[in-house]
């Protein structure tokens, strides 16, 4: 995984526009369909061949003013513990506030490499006068301004060098990926220790550098996977939205590495929208999609019909997700846990699968058959054939007349056939229309 750098300081300071321009963004962000990235603080960045992850930090902070304080310093505590660099920054134009100087002495009193930002520097003048910062106790300032770029690259050539060695590739066995991932308190660490004890698993950790995810080897039925475990998240953290926003970088993170991500919800706390935030971000990066219902050893009036009655209720809340198998279990019992690796060991299967161009175009005769497409501007619209351009994840690719004017209404018809006559169960489907 890539290393990380947080971005730290008080409210106003540029930290922001500090990491807009570290992670290059442009104005118009792709994927915002369902509010997934409108409040995103971590982006990827790549400087002089390395990537690494930049997270902003101040984000997720509370607006009452006396909560701010408290906050800040355990924000960066956080970033102490989440982070391989950490960017402070400050703000010529208000000059060092007794905010800076706590979060000085915080930052100077442990071993991460810290990088003292004075930000808005924007011209000599400012620069110069930047040199008070000195005094916050740093051996060097680095002035940028945040705003024109100026300083940035000169920043990001030092903040390279102190990154950890990139891991060897060969490092980890090529096994597929299953991630654990949910708020915390779901249960992800109880699965992770219920499957360790388990004699039908072999769990063993895979040494590594990274430190916001352990990853570990598991072998179950014969069969290889690489477990990445999110769990872990410093409990001693007080503010909830700290908590959340660092719980949510991580999520982002195993996502991305993962084939198959088991979103693990409390049975008795319900779905939220965090959930869904998951399960979108999973769908967005077309990985393979588990639900665990845990803590079902202490779900009350448990009848035949209860699981069902799980299922109706978070695919109300995900209605387009219902391709999603959802399945209870106890972490703390052990209780179906293997079901948990046999479930994304499905999914990785379906991910996999391959269906070939006659049998789809068998299937598009009948697809046609039973709905025909309606006539555009006179047109008849047609498709003419279909080819599974990749698997693993799959990607579809129809021929067709006029593909702009394929009603949204058929496109779904055509992902609920194609999962009907196929499965691809867990599996997000991506579909795209070309004109022939
Ligand atoms: P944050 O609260 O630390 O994330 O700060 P923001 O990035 O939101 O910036 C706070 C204010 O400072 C905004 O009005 C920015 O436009 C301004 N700002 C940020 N960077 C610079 C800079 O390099 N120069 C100047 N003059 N203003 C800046
Ligand atoms: P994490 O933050 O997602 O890693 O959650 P933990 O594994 O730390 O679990 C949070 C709390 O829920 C702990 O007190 C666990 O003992 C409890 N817990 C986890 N799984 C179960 C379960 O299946 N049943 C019950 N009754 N409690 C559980």
């Amino acid at each position: 995984m890539n290393p990380t750098v947080s971005i730290v300081g008080r409210p106003n300071v540029g930290k922001s526009t500090l990491f807009n321009r570290l992670i290059g963004r442009r104005k118009a962000i792709v994927h915002d369909e369902y509010g997934v990235t409108r409040d995103r603080h971590y982006g990827e960045s790549f400087w002089n061949g390395r990537n690494f992850t930049v997270v902003d930090t101040g984000g997720y902070l509370p607006n009452e003013e006396d909560v701010i304080t408290a906050g800040i310093r355990e924000q960066v505590h956080l970033a102490m513990d989440e982070s391989d660099v950490i960017l402070f920054v400050v703000d010529t134009e208000s000059g060092i506030s007794s905010l800076d100087q706590s979060v000085a002495n915080m930052l100077r009193k442990q071993e991460k490499p810290v990088f003292l930002v004075v930000n808005k520097a924007d011209n000599e003048q400012k620069t110069m006068e930047a040199v008070e910062f000195y005094s916050l106790g740093f051996d060097e300032i680095y002035p940028v301004s945040a705003i024109s770029g100026t300083g940035t690259g000169d920043l990001l050539d030092k903040v390279v060098e102190k990154l950890p060695p990139e891991e060897p590739e060969s490092n980890e066995p090529k096994y597929p990926k299953i991630a654990f991932v949910g708020r915390p308190n779901v249960g992800k660490s109880s699965l992770m220790n219920s499957l360790l004890k388990s004699d039908r698993c072999l769990v063993t950790d895979i040494p590594g550098t990274t430190r916001d995810s352990i990853n570990s080897h598991l072998e179950y039925e014969g069969k290889n996977y690489i477990i990445v475990d999110t769990a872990g998240l410093r409990k001693k953290a007080k503010v909830k939205e700290n908590i959340e926003f660092y719980s949510t970088v991580r999520t982002n993170r195993a996502i991305k590495e993962a084939d198959v991500v088991v979103l693990m919800l409390d049975a008795n706390q319900g779905f939220d929208d965090q959930d869904k935030r998951i399960l979108r971000e999973a769908e967005n990066f077309n990985k393979g999609i588990v639900i665990a219902l845990n803590k079902w050893d202490i779900v009350p009036e448990k009848d035949t019909n209860l699981l069902k009655e799980f299922h109706t209720y978070i695919y109300s809340k995900v209605p387009t997700m219902k391709y999603v198998p959802i399945i209870s279990i106890s972490a703390l019992t052990g209780q179906r846990i293997e079901k948990v690796i046999s479930t994304a060991e499905k999914v990785i299967q379906e991910r996999k699968k391959e269906i070939s161009t006659p049998q789809l175009n068998n299937f598009i005769e009948a697809l046609l058959k039973e709905r025909a497409l309606p006539v555009k501007r006179g047109r008849k619209l047609k498709i003419q054939y279909a080819v599974q351009v990749k698997s693993n994840p799959p990607v579809f690719k129809f021929f067709m007349n006029n593909p702009q004017e394929l009603p949204p209404n058929y496109r779904r018809f055509i992902e609920s056939k194609l999962r009907e006559e196929y499965g691809f169960e867990g599996v997000p489907i991506t579909m795209v229309f070309r004109q022939k």
